[in-house]
């Protein structure tokens, strides 16, 4: 089984992904520990980032 590459879960991460590109990247997920993991850290990360962004948001206005 090919793993999903960092640049396309950056890009799911990011919600850049087509649907069905997703769709592909969220079944190889199911089945791969080590992409989950993966995939995990970076949502976390997404998450992290997007509340940062809000922060620096409304200190700016
Ligand atoms: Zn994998």
């Amino acid at each position: 089984m090919l793993c999903i590459d960092e640049q396309a879960l950056a890009s799911w991460a990011e919600g850049r992904l087509s649907k069905r590109e997703a769709a592909t990247l969220l079944l190889h997920l199911e089945r791969c520990d080590d992409c989950r993991l993966a995939a995990d850290l970076l949502e976390q990360q997404q998450r992290v980032n997007t509340l940062c962004g809000d922060l620096v948001d409304a200190s700016a206005a």
